[in-house]
């Protein structure tokens, strides 16, 4: 059976992984949103087929200690294999300037650590942009669901990007996501379930490899291989 990785999931329940598996979608890279679920990312990403990451969504920027970032960079000190994720900004949530400042010093310890960052951007490219011109990047950076635009994309590459997919290219409403997916770099591609059931992943697969023009087992093979390199530091 063809397999896959998902590339942008959160915690997930073993029914949920079995599920998944039989679909051949057997690892996971599990994202934490908080503080409170590093411990149960940890957890999970002691098995061999999940890669972990933890870090502050931009929707829970509000729920922080004053010193998570010292824990953050505490826990990533015990578990090297540990990456940084998932952090970033979202524009249609509230407290921007707190969420600007979660995400540099997110970033910050991903560089500092040489951990890869995975980025959830909404809305805020202008201020993302700026802040990773600006600033000391991480080995290499996962942009989950990326919306951004076809343009920012050779740049982004030169900065270590990997563009991450999922169900929203199934849907022609996405317009942009769309376009950019056939433009992204073959070996920058990723595909991932986010909140939805990872067995979703051959499908996205496929819609990728058509609006791509090629051949799907072709394509699952390609990412598969990409997000195993990323893992595996081929491209830090
Ligand atoms: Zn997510």
């Amino acid at each position: 059976m063809q397999q896959y990785i998902d590339a942008h999931c959160h915690i997930l329940t073993d029914a949920e992984m079995q599920n998944a598996a039989a679909h051949g979608v057997g690892r996971f890279i599990v994202n934490a949103t908080a503080p409170t679920d590093w411990a149960a990312v940890v957890e999970l990403a002691v098995r061999e087929n999940v890669y972990g990451a933890i870090g502050v969504h931009p929707w829970h920027v509000t729920e922080l200690s004053n010193d998570w970032y010292v824990v953050l960079g505490d826990m990533l000190m015990s578990y090297p294999d540990l990456m940084v994720g998932e952090i970033g900004l979202d524009k249609n949530r509230p407290n921007i300037e707190l969420q600007e400042s979660v995400f540099r010093r997110g970033l910050q310890i991903a560089h500092d650590m040489h951990r890869v960052a995975h980025i959830h951007c909404v809305g805020a490219w202008g201020k993302t942009m700026d802040i990773l011109r600006g600033g000391k990047l991480p080995p290499a950076m996962v942009f989950h669901a990326f919306s951004g635009a076809a343009d920012l994309v050779p740049e982004l590459v030169k900065m270590g990007a990997y563009f991450s997919f999922g169900a929203e290219i199934c849907n022609e409403k996405h317009i942009r996501a769309r376009r950019v997916v056939a433009l992204v770099p073959e070996s920058r591609l990723l595909v991932e379930s986010d909140t939805a059931s990872p067995a979703i992943i051959p499908d996205v697969v496929a819609q990728i490899a058509h609006m791509r023009g090629v051949v799907a087992s072709a394509m699952a093979e390609t990412i598969y291989n990409n997000t195993m390199g990323l893992l595996n530091g081929r491209q830090i």
